[in-house]
């Protein structure tokens, strides 16, 4: 279940209430809204057959590995989070915003699509299925089905398909870590299974840094590797 919110306008002033928070009313005067934090892009509940969680944003020994193969574009870090979900399943709105893009130049082939929200961040759902049938500018509430899970390769449905969801800066020129910015559980949300997307590579110079899931840092595109690190384990 999605927590409830609830929602207010101030007649006259173009704001609305979210738990407390003042925000604007969009330009054409509804008012979309947005509560402390996003919530989950999957509706049911975590399992095997559903989805979990099976890489963490940023320093995973997954990504330190793949640092140039495959995210060198985003500093080495793995600059979203992973759902496995196998391919076909509903994926719905983090919180309430208006469609940015739909297969866009943004990577996460082969469909993605990109929502913005009241409080300035982008969420974006990448190797989806297909295109996403929502236009740009049109508005999305929070909990709406927007999008349907895939793999970034086409094949190997059983095995691959999963959403990969980034919470970008408000220019697209960067991501930051989804997991402080959204309600969920999230240290049970990888069911307990082992994989070196849930763990974080280890700086021997500075071993303490960014070795939680709370604590990653953000990415910026185009700039140097974060996590080329000369000491690196298990490396
Ligand atoms: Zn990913």
């Amino acid at each position: 279940m999605l927590p409830k919110i609830t929602r207010r306008r101030v007649i006259g002033l173009g704001l609305v209430t979210f738990a407390g928070t003042l925000l604007p009313t969009f330009a054409n005067g509804t008012a979309l809204g947005q509560p402390d934090k996003f919530g989950l892009p999957f509706a049911g509940q975590p399992g095997l057959a559903n989805w979990f969680v099976r890489q963490w944003y940023g320093n995973t020994r997954w990504a330190y590995r793949q640092r140039r193969a495959i995210y060198g574009a985003g500093q080495g870090l793995h600059f979203g989070v992973d759902f496995f979900a196998p391919c076909g399943s509903p994926i719905i709105a983090i919180g309430d915003g208006i469609v940015a893009a739909v297969d866009g130049p943004y990577g996460s082939a082969p469909h993605n699509l990109l929502v913005r929200h009241p409080n300035g961040y982008v969420s974006l759902y990448g190797h989806l299925s297909q295109r996403s049938t929502l236009r740009v500018g049109q508005q999305v509430r929070r909990g709406e089905v927007v999008a349907f899970s895939g793999v970034p390769n086409g094949t190997d449905c059983d095995t691959r398909a999963h959403l990969h969801l980034e919470i970008r800066t408000s220019n697209l020129g960067g991501t930051v870590n989804p997991i402080p910015l959204m309600e969920a559980d999230w240290p049970n949300l990888t069911l307990g299974l082992p994989d070196e997307g849930l763990e974080f590579e280890i700086n021997l110079d500075n071993p303490t840094q960014w070795q939680t899931i709370y604590n990653q840092p953000a990415v910026y595109f185009g700039r140097a590797l974060l996590n080329d690190f000369a000491r690196p384990w298990p490396g």
